[in-house]
């Protein structure tokens, strides 16, 4: 049996409970930010995981996801403790700003672990972190692609010299079913947690804000619950598939601003020379042909109509 309690701030929330709230960050000029969370504690001991999404705060297919999670989850179903965190960047959220924090305009994955004696943006980082970051054994940030981007199925681990680490973030990873794994660096997104406190960090990559496609939001939480079905949470035999590590990528950028006409989605596989898409300036007249480098999968997309110089228009990864 679960014998543990779990604290947030002066909530505690014990073995067989589930309880939402709003952790207090800081104090704004016109109101309180805060931030919303579900725990589940387990009736069963196991281990502790923590899912955030909305670090950036409109990347919206994760947090339906997240909240799926929270209506479906129930005590008596797992082992362990699900920490859920729908909206990490509020601020961002009802802004409706891509990226940042409005309140002090920093990029909220780019200033973990944060400071509790800073500006908002790494408070909020600080908070998420010193409330559920720390306790947990397994952290899974998820994430979309933003305002007037598009992404198909990508995740992302970290680099590290630790062998047995970095083998738990693949597996971590192939619980999901994603098209391929990407090793990125840390700096300052929630991967910083690989060093912190040596726990296994993965971040998911998936979907667009507008629409909200119901094929994102499923990968986000099938990979999730596939996920504690791997890491002992819940009694079933986990799927693993085996996406590939650190496939070829190439990005495809404007080399002149003006519109794009785009003739690819996210996702789309194409052929090497293939047509992407064409640069028009302001009259129509075409700029730039873009044409696929080699034959792979759109991963990332520039949906937005105008374009300026050096924006990526998209990435293909040879997949
Ligand atoms: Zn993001």
């Amino acid at each position: 049996m679960n014998n543990v309690s779990f604290h947030v701030a002066n909530i505690t929330i014990k073995k067989g409970e589930k309880h939402q709230g709003y952790l207090n960050v800081a104090e704004a000029s016109t109101h309180t930010v805060t931030m919303p969370y579900i725990v589940v504690n387990g009736v069963n001991s196991g281990p502790t995981l923590t899912v955030l999404s909305g670090v950036h705060g409109i990347e919206c297919a994760p947090v339906e996801a997240v909240l799926r999670l929270a209506r479906n989850v129930e005590p008596m179903d797992i082992n362990g403790t699900l920490i859920l965190v729908p909206i990490v960047n509020t601020e961002g959220f009802h802004a409706r700003k891509p990226y940042h924090n409005q309140l002090d305009h920093q990029n909220q994955n780019k200033v973990f672990p944060g400071d509790k004696k800073a500006s908002i943006t790494k408070r909020v980082a600080f908070s998420v972190f010193e409330a559920f970051v720390s306790k947990s054994d397994y952290l899974v940030d998820c994430h979309s692609a933003d305002l007037g981007e598009d992404a198909t199925r990508g995740m992302f681990i970290y680099k590290t010299e630790d062998e047995e680490l970095h083998r738990k973030m693949v597996k971590m990873a192939s619980c999901f079913d994603c098209d391929f794994i990407e090793s990125t660096s840390f700096s300052g997104n929630t991967g910083e947690a690989v060093t912190l406190y040596g726990i296994p960090c993965i971040m998911t990559e998936g979907g667009t804000p507008y629409p909200i496609r119901d094929d994102d939001v499923l990968y986000h939480y099938l990979g999730i619950k596939n996920l504690m079905r791997h890491i002992g949470m819940i009694d079933e035999e986990a799927a693993l598939g085996s996406p590939p590590l650190d496939p070829p990528t190439k990005r495809v950028w404007a080399m002149h601003g003006g519109l794009w006409r785009r003739k690819i989605e996210a996702g789309q596989r194409v052929a090497e020379g293939e047509l992407l898409g064409v640069v028009s300036d302001l009259h129509g007249e075409t700029l730039q042909v873009a044409t696929a480098p080699y034959g792979g999968v759109v991963s990332f997309l520039r949906i937005h109509y105008s374009v300026n110089e050096g924006d990526t228009l998209c990435r293909v990864t040879q997949i």
